[in-house]
C-alpha cells in the first residue's frame, strides 16, 4: 500500500520506519526541508521510559495558583480568545484526579516499556545509527521533605509496574552525582531509574531518516500540507493536497506534532492536541567542569538535564499560550539561572543555545493512536511531553493496525475517540 506521512518529526519517521518494514511504500512529507525542524529539535533528550506520570495530577490543583501568578514559575498560562485553548484548559483540569493520574501513569508505562524495548532492538539492529544514545540512568531531586514522600509513595505503585526505583538520602544522591555536591545541602532526597537512556532527538531522526532513505522510503520535504479534504468519488476517503495538488495515497498518516488540531478540524476530526511552549539551552561542556554524567531532573522546578556528548541539554518550562514560537527572553533567563544555580561551571563557561518548541499535549497526557472514521486516515499524535520516550511504541502500534486492521489490548488504549 502507499501512504503518506504528514510530519518529519520523531513520531513520523518512526511510524515510516515501521510501516516501511511491513512492506509498504512509504512517502514522508514535511513543511521543511530538513527532518526534525520543529519539537523534534531541540527536547530535553531523555529516554524517560519510568517517568511517565502526567502533568495533570491531583498535586497540580493546589499549586496552580501560586504557579499561574509568579513570574518565574514553571508553568504560565497567557488566556487567548480561543475555544481550544478553553476546552483543553478544562478537560486538563479534569483530569487531575489520583484515579485518572494512576490509570494514565500505568497506561503509559505499558507503552514506555514496549518503546524500551523496540529502541534497543532498533539500536542493535541498525548499528549505523549515532544519536549520542546512553544509557545514562536517572536521578530525579526533590527539595523539600513532602515532595520526596510523595514521590516515595509513587515509587512503590510504580515498583508495581515493573519499575525498577531507589529513594536515596542527599548523601547517596551526591555520591551518584559527585556534580551535586554543592547543593547537597538544599536537598531532601531522590529518586534513582538506572534503567533510563538518554539521546540526542534531533541526531535521532537525521540518522533514521538516513537508514529510511537507503531502505526506499522516499521523503517530500518543504511540501506544506495545505489542506485535508473528501475524496469526490468517496465521501468516506480523505485526500492530501500540497500547492493545489493531492499527493497520490492509499492510506494518510497525520504526525504532525502540535499542528495536529488545525489540520484536522476541517474534516470534522477533533483531537484534543494543544501546545504547550517549551524551551531549552544547549551549553558546550567546558573542559573538566563538573557537569553530571547522569540524566538530573529538578523536581521542584520542573527543569531536566541531560548530557548529549560534549553538551549539556537543559530543558524546562510549559506555557500554555497558543502557538507562537517567539522566544520570551525572560523565560529564557530563567532557565539559564537555574542551569547556573544546579551547574554553575557549565553555565558560567558555556555560550548556551536557546530553543523554543511546543509540546503537542493531550489534556490527560495520552497520546492518540489509530483509525479514524474516515477509511484511510489514521493518527499518530499528542505525544506532549514524552514525543521522543514513546514514539517507537506509538509507531509500532499504529503499524500492526493499519496492517491488520484488527484492534488489540494496547492499541484500545491510546485509540481516538471518534
Ligand atoms: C522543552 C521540551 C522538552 C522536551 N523534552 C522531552 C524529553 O526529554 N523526552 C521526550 O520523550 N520528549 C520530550 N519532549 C517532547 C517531544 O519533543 C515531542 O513530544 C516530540 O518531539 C513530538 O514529535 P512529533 O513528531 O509529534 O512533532 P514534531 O517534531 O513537531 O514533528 C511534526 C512535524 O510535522 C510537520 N508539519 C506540521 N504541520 C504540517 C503541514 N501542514 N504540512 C507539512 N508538515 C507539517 C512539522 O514541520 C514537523 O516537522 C519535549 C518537548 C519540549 C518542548
Amino acid at each position: 500500500m502507499r501512504i503518506v506521512i504528514v510530519g518529519a518529526g520523531v513520531i513520523g519517521l518512526s511510524s515510516a520506519y515501521f510501516l516501511n518494514r511491513s512492506g509498504h511504500d512509504v512517502t514522508v512529507v514535511d513543511r521543511h526541508p530538513n527532518v526534525a525542524a520543529e519539537t523534534s529539535a531541540g527536547n530535553g533528550g531523555q529516554l524517560s521510559y519510568s517517568y511517565v506520570a502526567p502533568l495533570a495530577g491531583p498535586g497540580i490543583v493546589s499549586k496552580l495558583p501560586r504557579w499561574l501568578t509568579r513570574p518565574d514559575s514553571p508553568v504560565r498560562l497567557r488566556p487567548r480568545l480561543s475555544i481550544e485553548q478553553w476546552r483543553w484548559c478544562i478537560a486538563f483540569l479534569s483530569a487531575c484526579t489520583r484515579r485518572r493520574s494512576d490509570l494514565t501513569t500505568r497506561q503509559l508505562i505499558a507503552l514506555s516499556f514496549l518503546s524500551r524495548t523496540l529502541m534497543h532492538e532498533l539500536i542493535a539492529a541498525q548499528p549505523t545509527l549515532d544519536f549520542d544514545f546512553v544509557r545514562s540512568g536517572k536521578l530525579v531531586v526533590h527539595r523539600d521533605a513532602q515532595a520526596m514522600h510523595s514521590a516515595r509513595q509513587l515509587l512503590d505503585f510504580q515498583r508495581s509496574l515493573g519499575c525498577e526505583q531507589h529513594a536515596l538520602s542527599p548523601d547517596q544522591c551526591v555520591e551518584l552525582e559527585p556534580a551535586l555536591a554543592h547543593v547537597k545541602p538544599l536537598l531532601a532526597g531522590g529518586i534513582h531509574t538506572p534503567s533510563e537512556d538518554t539521546a540526542d532527538c534531533r541526531r535521532f531522526c537525521e540518522s533514521l531518516s538516513t537508514v529510511l532513505r537507503a531502505q526506499g522510503v522516499q521523503f517530500l520535504m518543504d511540501t506544506p500540507i495545505d489542506a485535508l479534504s473528501t475524496r469526490r468519488t468517496a465521501g468516506d476517503e480523505v485526500e492530501v493536497w500540497s500547492r493545489g495538488a493531492s499527493i497520490a495515497a492509499d492510506h494518510i498518516v497525520i504526525a504532525s506534532g502540535a499542528c495536529a488540531a488545525p489540520l484536522l478540524k476541517p474534516l470534522g476530526v477533533r483531537v484534543p492536541v494543544y501546545p504547550l511552549k517549551g524551551y531549552s539551552l544547549t551549553f558546550d561542556l567546558p573542559p573538566h567542569s563538573a557537569t553530571p554524567q547522569i540524566s538530573i531532573t529538578d523536581f521542584s522546578r520542573k527543569v531536566v538535564y541531560a548530557r548529549l556528548g560534549e553538551r549539556l541539554r537543559a530543558a524546562g518550562i510549559a506555557d500554555i499560550e497558543g502557538y507562537s514560537l517567539e522566544a520570551d527572553a525572560a523565560r529564557v533567563a530563567m532557565l539559564r539561572a537555574e542551569a547556573a544555580a544546579l551547574f554553575p561551571d557549565t553555565a558560567r563557561a558555556g555560550h548556551a543555545r536557546a530553543w523554543v518548541g511546543l509540546r503537542p499535549a493531550t489534556p490527560r497526557g495520552t497520546p492518540i493512536v489509530g483509525p479514524t472514521r474516515y477509511r484511510n486516515l489514521w493518527l499518530n499524535v499528542g505525544h506532549g511531553a514524552l514525543g521522543f520516550t514513546l514514539a517507537m511504541g506509538s509507531a509500532a502500534l499504529l503499524s500492526g493496525w493499519l496492517g491488520s486492521g484488527e484492534r488489540a489490548e494496547l492499541r484500545d488504549l491510546f485509540a481516538p475517540s471518534h
